[in-house]
Protein backbone atom coordinates (compact mmCIF):
# COMPACT_ATOMS: atom_id res chain seq x y z
CA UNK A 1 0.00 0.00 0.00
CA UNK A 2 1.02 3.94 -0.91
CA UNK A 3 -0.28 5.86 1.65
CA UNK A 4 -1.98 8.71 0.99
CA UNK A 5 -0.40 12.16 1.90
CA UNK A 6 -2.82 14.40 4.56
CA UNK A 7 -1.47 17.88 3.29
CA UNK A 8 -1.52 19.70 5.75
CA UNK A 9 -0.25 23.01 4.00
CA UNK A 10 -3.21 22.69 2.17
CA UNK A 11 -6.22 22.18 4.92
CA UNK A 12 -4.28 25.36 6.92
CA UNK A 13 -4.67 27.32 4.25
CA UNK A 14 -8.41 26.62 3.81
CA UNK A 15 -8.47 26.65 7.72
CA UNK A 16 -6.97 30.45 7.47
CA UNK A 17 -9.66 31.23 4.56
CA UNK A 18 -12.36 30.42 6.77
CA UNK A 19 -11.29 32.25 9.50
CA UNK A 20 -10.24 35.18 7.49
CA UNK A 21 -13.85 35.48 6.02
CA UNK A 22 -15.68 35.49 9.44
CA UNK A 23 -12.89 37.72 10.75
CA UNK A 24 -13.45 40.51 8.51
CA UNK A 25 -17.54 40.03 8.81
CA UNK A 26 -16.67 41.24 12.68
CA UNK A 27 -14.71 43.82 11.64
CA UNK A 28 -17.35 45.58 9.34
CA UNK A 29 -19.66 45.51 12.40
CA UNK A 30 -17.16 47.40 14.57
CA UNK A 31 -16.04 44.01 16.20
CA UNK A 32 -11.97 43.77 15.88
CA UNK A 33 -10.50 40.47 16.80
CA UNK A 34 -6.88 41.26 18.78
CA UNK A 35 -4.37 38.79 19.92
CA UNK A 36 -1.72 40.12 22.42
CA UNK A 37 1.32 37.76 22.92
CA UNK A 38 3.30 37.86 25.88
CA UNK A 39 7.14 37.39 24.93
CA UNK A 40 9.51 37.11 28.23
CA UNK A 41 12.93 37.55 27.37
CA UNK A 42 14.36 37.63 23.90
CA UNK A 43 16.17 35.00 21.73
CA UNK A 44 16.46 35.15 17.87
CA UNK A 45 14.40 32.27 17.44
CA UNK A 46 11.36 33.26 19.61
CA UNK A 47 11.81 36.90 17.73
CA UNK A 48 11.19 34.90 14.86
CA UNK A 49 8.47 33.14 16.01
CA UNK A 50 6.51 35.92 17.09
CA UNK A 51 7.21 37.64 13.33
CA UNK A 52 6.06 35.02 11.49
CA UNK A 53 3.06 35.16 14.31
CA UNK A 54 2.38 38.58 13.72
CA UNK A 55 2.73 37.95 9.91
CA UNK A 56 -0.34 35.44 9.70
CA UNK A 57 -2.30 36.97 11.86
CA UNK A 58 -2.36 40.18 9.92
CA UNK A 59 -3.14 37.96 7.18
CA UNK A 60 -6.17 37.27 8.41
CA UNK A 61 -7.34 40.26 9.50
CA UNK A 62 -6.18 39.85 13.54
CA UNK A 63 -5.04 42.43 14.91
CA UNK A 64 -1.55 41.36 16.37
CA UNK A 65 0.04 42.56 19.20
CA UNK A 66 3.46 41.60 20.81
CA UNK A 67 4.41 42.57 24.61
CA UNK A 68 8.23 42.21 25.41
CA UNK A 69 9.00 41.70 29.15
CA UNK A 70 12.74 41.46 29.97
CA UNK A 71 14.26 38.15 30.81
CA UNK A 72 14.57 39.50 34.67
CA UNK A 73 11.12 39.43 34.58
CA UNK A 74 9.46 38.06 38.20
CA UNK A 75 5.90 36.27 38.47
CA UNK A 76 4.10 39.11 39.50
CA UNK A 77 5.46 41.33 36.57
CA UNK A 78 3.94 38.73 34.17
CA UNK A 79 1.30 38.20 36.35
CA UNK A 80 0.30 41.96 36.07
CA UNK A 81 0.34 41.76 32.04
CA UNK A 82 -1.62 39.17 32.15
CA UNK A 83 -4.59 40.63 34.44
CA UNK A 84 -4.17 44.00 32.35
CA UNK A 85 -5.19 41.83 29.34
CA UNK A 86 -7.66 39.79 31.36
CA UNK A 87 -9.21 43.37 31.95
CA UNK A 88 -8.80 45.19 28.50
CA UNK A 89 -12.05 44.41 26.09
CA UNK A 90 -9.94 45.68 23.12
CA UNK A 91 -8.19 42.60 23.79
CA UNK A 92 -9.33 39.19 22.66
CA UNK A 93 -7.18 36.99 22.85
CA UNK A 94 -3.88 36.18 25.00
CA UNK A 95 -1.26 33.85 24.68
CA UNK A 96 2.66 33.35 26.95
CA UNK A 97 5.31 32.55 24.07
CA UNK A 98 7.63 29.06 25.72
CA UNK A 99 9.78 28.53 27.06
CA UNK A 100 10.38 30.97 29.87
CA UNK A 101 12.88 32.20 31.88
CA UNK A 102 13.47 29.94 34.74
CA UNK A 103 12.67 31.91 37.49
CA UNK A 104 9.06 31.81 36.32
CA UNK A 105 6.07 29.12 35.89
CA UNK A 106 4.62 28.43 33.20
CA UNK A 107 1.70 26.61 34.24
CA UNK A 108 0.93 29.06 37.22
CA UNK A 109 0.96 32.21 34.88
CA UNK A 110 -0.99 30.04 31.65
CA UNK A 111 -3.70 29.48 34.43
CA UNK A 112 -3.60 33.15 34.93
CA UNK A 113 -5.42 33.84 31.67
CA UNK A 114 -8.78 34.26 31.67
CA UNK A 115 -9.93 30.83 30.16
CA UNK A 116 -11.92 32.56 27.20
CA UNK A 117 -9.30 34.59 25.93
CA UNK A 118 -6.62 31.21 26.48
CA UNK A 119 -6.39 31.27 22.48
CA UNK A 120 -4.01 28.36 22.96
CA UNK A 121 -6.11 26.30 24.82
CA UNK A 122 -3.41 25.42 27.54
CA UNK A 123 -5.12 26.91 30.48
CA UNK A 124 -5.70 24.07 33.41
CA UNK A 125 -10.01 25.80 33.12
CA UNK A 126 -9.52 24.81 29.35
CA UNK A 127 -8.03 20.94 30.18
CA UNK A 128 -10.49 20.47 32.47
CA UNK A 129 -13.62 21.20 30.28
CA UNK A 130 -12.29 19.30 27.92
CA UNK A 131 -11.81 16.47 30.05
CA UNK A 132 -16.00 17.48 31.42
CA UNK A 133 -17.24 17.38 27.74
CA UNK A 134 -17.52 20.83 27.91
CA UNK A 135 -14.77 22.18 25.46
CA UNK A 136 -14.58 26.24 25.73
CA UNK A 137 -11.17 26.22 23.61
CA UNK A 138 -9.06 23.36 22.84
CA UNK A 139 -5.26 23.29 22.83
CA UNK A 140 -4.04 23.67 19.14
CA UNK A 141 -1.95 21.20 18.20
CA UNK A 142 -4.45 18.36 19.53
CA UNK A 143 -6.65 20.40 17.61
CA UNK A 144 -4.95 20.22 14.72
CA UNK A 145 -4.43 16.42 14.65
CA UNK A 146 -8.33 15.24 14.68
CA UNK A 147 -8.50 17.74 11.55
CA UNK A 148 -5.82 16.07 10.08
CA UNK A 149 -7.75 12.84 10.55
CA UNK A 150 -11.36 13.94 9.99
CA UNK A 151 -9.53 15.41 6.40
CA UNK A 152 -9.47 11.32 5.43
CA UNK A 153 -13.21 11.48 5.88
CA UNK A 154 -12.26 8.30 8.27
CA UNK A 155 -15.11 7.99 11.58
CA UNK A 156 -13.28 7.61 14.49
CA UNK A 157 -16.02 6.42 16.49
CA UNK A 158 -14.43 3.03 17.83
CA UNK A 159 -11.17 3.08 16.17
CA UNK A 160 -8.42 1.93 18.44
CA UNK A 161 -6.08 4.99 18.38
CA UNK A 162 -2.90 4.90 19.90
CA UNK A 163 -0.91 8.07 20.63
CA UNK A 164 3.18 8.05 21.48
CA UNK A 165 4.50 10.51 23.65
CA UNK A 166 2.97 12.12 26.95
CA UNK A 167 3.41 15.81 27.01
CA UNK A 168 1.30 18.04 28.13
CA UNK A 169 1.55 20.14 25.17
CA UNK A 170 0.94 17.83 22.62
CA UNK A 171 0.38 13.78 23.49
CA UNK A 172 -1.77 14.12 26.43
CA UNK A 173 -4.77 16.76 24.85
CA UNK A 174 -4.59 14.53 21.70
CA UNK A 175 -5.25 11.48 23.22
CA UNK A 176 -8.09 13.53 25.33
CA UNK A 177 -9.47 15.16 22.11
CA UNK A 178 -9.66 11.36 20.07
CA UNK A 179 -11.46 9.99 23.31
CA UNK A 180 -13.94 12.50 23.09
CA UNK A 181 -14.34 11.36 19.44
CA UNK A 182 -15.37 7.88 20.97
CA UNK A 183 -11.68 6.23 19.88
CA UNK A 184 -10.52 3.72 21.99
CA UNK A 185 -7.06 5.40 23.06
CA UNK A 186 -3.99 4.12 24.73
CA UNK A 187 -1.01 6.52 25.60
CA UNK A 188 2.71 5.28 25.37
CA UNK A 189 4.84 6.96 26.69
CA UNK A 190 8.87 6.35 27.78
CA UNK A 191 7.64 4.11 30.61
CA UNK A 192 5.87 1.75 27.98
CA UNK A 193 6.82 -2.10 27.63
CA UNK A 194 6.93 -3.02 24.30
CA UNK A 195 5.79 -0.23 22.37
CA UNK A 196 5.48 -1.86 18.95
CA UNK A 197 2.72 -3.96 20.40
CA UNK A 198 0.49 -1.11 21.12
CA UNK A 199 1.83 0.65 17.86
CA UNK A 200 0.91 -2.32 15.64
CA UNK A 201 -2.50 -2.85 17.00
CA UNK A 202 -3.30 1.16 15.83
CA UNK A 203 -5.73 2.20 13.35
CA UNK A 204 -4.72 5.61 13.72
CA UNK A 205 -1.23 6.27 14.74
CA UNK A 206 -0.18 9.63 16.29
CA UNK A 207 3.56 10.57 17.10
CA UNK A 208 4.63 12.94 19.26
CA UNK A 209 8.11 12.28 21.05
CA UNK A 210 10.65 14.10 19.20
CA UNK A 211 12.97 11.43 18.14
CA UNK A 212 13.45 11.24 14.24
CA UNK A 213 12.76 7.92 12.99
CA UNK A 214 11.62 5.95 16.21
CA UNK A 215 8.74 4.77 13.94
CA UNK A 216 9.46 2.06 11.62
CA UNK A 217 7.55 -0.15 9.19
CA UNK A 218 7.30 -2.42 11.48
CA UNK A 219 5.71 -0.18 13.82
CA UNK A 220 2.65 0.41 11.62
CA UNK A 221 -0.55 -1.65 11.03
CA UNK A 222 -1.32 -1.91 7.46
CA UNK A 223 -3.74 0.54 6.43
CA UNK A 224 -3.54 3.00 9.35
CA UNK A 225 -3.56 6.67 9.29
CA UNK A 226 -0.48 8.09 10.90
CA UNK A 227 -0.12 11.44 11.85
CA UNK A 228 3.96 12.37 12.69
CA UNK A 229 3.70 15.57 15.01
CA UNK A 230 7.61 15.37 15.73
CA UNK A 231 9.64 18.34 14.87
CA UNK A 232 13.33 16.94 14.59
CA UNK A 233 16.06 18.93 12.56
CA UNK A 234 18.77 16.22 11.71
CA UNK A 235 21.89 16.78 10.30
CA UNK A 236 22.93 14.40 6.86
CA UNK A 237 25.90 12.54 5.83
CA UNK A 238 26.78 15.44 3.79
CA UNK A 239 26.43 17.93 6.93
CA UNK A 240 23.27 19.60 5.17
CA UNK A 241 20.64 20.05 7.75
CA UNK A 242 16.86 18.52 7.37
CA UNK A 243 13.58 18.87 9.60
CA UNK A 244 12.05 15.65 9.92
CA UNK A 245 9.29 14.04 12.07
CA UNK A 246 9.07 11.35 14.44
CA UNK A 247 7.81 8.37 11.69
CA UNK A 248 10.15 7.32 9.21
CA UNK A 249 8.46 8.61 6.38
CA UNK A 250 9.10 6.86 3.13
CA UNK A 251 8.87 3.16 4.69
CA UNK A 252 5.54 3.95 6.50
CA UNK A 253 4.18 5.38 3.39
CA UNK A 254 4.68 2.21 1.96
CA UNK A 255 2.26 0.66 4.93
CA UNK A 256 -0.05 2.82 5.71
CA UNK A 257 -3.49 4.37 4.44
CA UNK A 258 -2.74 7.92 4.93
CA UNK A 259 -0.01 9.69 6.50
CA UNK A 260 1.07 13.15 7.21
CA UNK A 261 4.65 14.66 5.99
CA UNK A 262 7.13 16.77 7.99
CA UNK A 263 7.50 19.67 7.28
CA UNK A 264 3.80 20.61 5.76
CA UNK A 265 1.75 18.64 7.94
CA UNK A 266 0.98 19.37 11.84
CA UNK A 267 2.51 22.15 11.89
CA UNK A 268 1.26 24.69 9.72
CA UNK A 269 -2.24 23.37 10.82
CA UNK A 270 -1.68 24.08 14.25
CA UNK A 271 -0.75 27.51 13.26
CA UNK A 272 -4.28 27.88 12.28
CA UNK A 273 -5.61 25.82 14.98
CA UNK A 274 -4.49 29.20 16.67
CA UNK A 275 -5.97 31.44 14.65
CA UNK A 276 -8.94 29.91 14.94
CA UNK A 277 -9.47 29.67 18.54
CA UNK A 278 -8.78 33.11 18.34
CA UNK A 279 -11.54 33.46 16.59
CA UNK A 280 -13.50 31.36 18.79
CA UNK A 281 -12.31 33.42 21.87
CA UNK A 282 -13.75 36.63 20.43
CA UNK A 283 -16.87 35.23 19.20
CA UNK A 284 -17.40 33.90 22.89
CA UNK A 285 -16.40 36.65 24.27
CA UNK A 286 -19.33 38.48 22.18
CA UNK A 287 -21.37 35.75 23.02
CA UNK A 288 -20.98 37.17 26.72
CA UNK A 289 -21.06 40.48 26.03
CA UNK A 290 -24.43 39.89 24.59
CA UNK A 291 -26.31 37.93 27.34
CA UNK A 292 -24.65 40.77 30.00
CA UNK A 293 -26.29 43.91 27.86
CA UNK A 294 -29.31 44.99 29.33
CA UNK A 295 -32.31 45.02 26.72
P1 LIG B 1 8.23 16.50 25.21
O1 LIG B 1 7.65 17.44 26.18
O2 LIG B 1 9.70 16.20 25.23
O3 LIG B 1 7.42 15.13 25.35
C1 LIG B 1 7.81 13.97 24.66
C2 LIG B 1 7.00 12.81 25.19
O4 LIG B 1 7.44 11.60 24.59
C3 LIG B 1 7.16 12.60 26.70
O5 LIG B 1 5.92 12.15 27.21
C4 LIG B 1 8.21 11.49 26.77
O6 LIG B 1 8.17 10.77 27.98
C5 LIG B 1 7.79 10.65 25.60
N1 LIG B 1 8.85 9.77 25.09
C6 LIG B 1 10.17 10.04 24.98
N2 LIG B 1 10.80 8.99 24.41
C7 LIG B 1 9.86 8.06 24.18
C8 LIG B 1 9.89 6.76 23.60
N3 LIG B 1 11.01 6.21 23.17
N4 LIG B 1 8.72 6.08 23.51
C9 LIG B 1 7.57 6.61 23.93
N5 LIG B 1 7.47 7.85 24.48
C10 LIG B 1 8.61 8.55 24.59
O7 LIG B 1 7.93 16.95 23.73
P2 LIG B 1 6.59 17.68 23.14
O8 LIG B 1 6.60 19.10 23.48
O9 LIG B 1 5.38 16.84 23.43
O10 LIG B 1 6.89 17.56 21.59
C11 LIG B 1 7.05 16.29 20.96
C12 LIG B 1 7.48 16.53 19.53
O11 LIG B 1 6.39 17.17 18.85
C13 LIG B 1 8.67 17.46 19.37
O12 LIG B 1 9.42 17.06 18.24
C14 LIG B 1 8.05 18.82 19.13
O13 LIG B 1 8.90 19.68 18.39
C15 LIG B 1 6.84 18.41 18.32
N6 LIG B 1 5.71 19.36 18.40
C16 LIG B 1 5.19 19.76 17.24
C17 LIG B 1 4.11 20.62 17.23
C18 LIG B 1 3.53 21.06 15.93
O14 LIG B 1 2.78 22.01 15.88
N7 LIG B 1 3.84 20.37 14.83
C19 LIG B 1 3.54 21.06 18.44
C20 LIG B 1 4.07 20.59 19.63
C21 LIG B 1 5.17 19.71 19.59
P3 LIG B 1 8.95 11.37 29.29
O15 LIG B 1 8.50 12.78 29.47
O16 LIG B 1 8.50 10.52 30.40
O17 LIG B 1 10.39 11.29 28.97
Amino acid sequence: MTARLIDGAALAAQARLGVQERVTQLARVGRAVQLTAILVGSTPAAEVYAENQSRTSHAVGIDYHLIKLPATATMDDVRAAIENLNDDPAVTGIMLHLPLPKQLDATVLQHAINPVKDVEGVSPANIGYVVYGHTLIAPCTALAVIELIKSTGVNLCGLEAVVVGASEIAGKPISLLLTEQKATVTLCHIETKHLIEHTRRAEVLVVAVGKAGLIGADHVKEGAIVIDVGINRITLPDGTKKTVGDVQFEAVSEKAAYITPVPGGVGPMTVAMLLKNTLRSAELLLQQNDTNTPT
